[in-house]
């Protein structure tokens, strides 16, 4: 047996519209996974199927925000009665903010941040867990952040929220560990993504800054992302639980 195989899994992808979401899609379709690929943009998440499809892989896409709850279930509900079963769950919608710092950050802003990129994690956990306990099996791999292990500067919004995924995550994979469900999460660097190109909107000195912050002289692919998600989800991972695990060109390192 392959253990790096994904064949038999059934893995459900948010975010799966865009950048490492779409990436990751992809990867684990090719690892053998039939996928969910949800997002809050139904045609973009259509276009992920359909690559997928042409790639010989079988996916399903489904339209759901994260942050609304009953969203959540159903987009959860429509994979275990499309496949059958959930065995994967990628929680990797998200967004970010411009760097305005602690004074330019609206309540609002911070209200929003949170509830995309933390609260959402922990409603599609909440709906996740009850399919993977009761097959007494899952890896569930939240996508953090560097901002989630240090201070991104200007970005106090996203760095709470980011930290915030790093400690759900822990904390839930200490309750899941003993039950046979792996729970992760991922901390990309700077990764060329529709989300950072709009966050750098073209401006050449802001990404200079970012690539020198990385040793490895140069930004991420989501590709690489999603090749550091494929194996924590497969069995090849068997003893990875409560990670963060840093795929950042040796940002985090320095
Ligand atoms: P992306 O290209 O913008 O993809 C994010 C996807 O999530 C988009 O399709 C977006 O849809 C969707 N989404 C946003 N809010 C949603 C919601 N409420 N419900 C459902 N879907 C929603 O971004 P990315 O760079 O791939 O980021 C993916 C994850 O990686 C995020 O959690 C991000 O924080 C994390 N990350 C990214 C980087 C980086 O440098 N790119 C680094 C570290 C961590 P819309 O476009 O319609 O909003």
């Amino acid at each position: 047996m392959d253990r790096f195989s994904l064949d038999t899994r059934v893995a459900l992808v948010t975010g799966a519209g865009s950048g490492i979401g779409r990436a990751t899609s992809l990867e684990l379709a090719r690892a053998g996974a039939r996928v969910v690929a949800a997002d809050s943009d139904l045609p973009a998440t259509v276009e992920t199927v359909e690559l997928i499809c042409g790639d010989g892989g079988r996916a399903l896409a489904v339209e759901a925000d994260v942050t609304d709850v009953s969203a959540v279930d159903t987009m959860v509900d429509a994979a275990v009665t499309e496949f059958g079963s959930l065995d994967i769950a990628v929680n990797c919608a998200g967004m970010t903010s411009p760097p305005l710092g602690i004074l330019g950050t609206t309540p609002e802003d911070w209200r929003r941040l949170i509830e995309v990129n933390l609260t959402s994690v922990f409603l599609c956990m909440r709906a996740e867990v009850p399919h993977m306990l009761e097959a007494g099996r899952g890896s569930i791999v939240n996508i953090a952040s560097g901002a989630g292990l240090v201070g991104a500067n200007l970005l106090p919004a996203y760095t709470a929220s980011k930290h915030g995924v790093v400690g759900l995550t822990k904390s839930v994979a200490l309750e899941l560990a003993p039950r046979g469900v792996r729970v992760n999460c991922i901390c990309p660097g700077a990764t060329r993504t529709p989300m950072l190109e709009g966050f750098l909107s073209g401006n050449e000195l802001m990404e200079q800054l970012m690539v020198s912050g990385h040793p490895i002289g140069r930004l991420g692919t989501p590709e690489e992302i999603a090749d550091a998600v494929r194996w924590v989800c497969s069995d090849a991972a068997s003893f990875v639980v409560g990670a963060a695990i840093t795929i950042d060109g040796g940002a985090i390192a320095q």
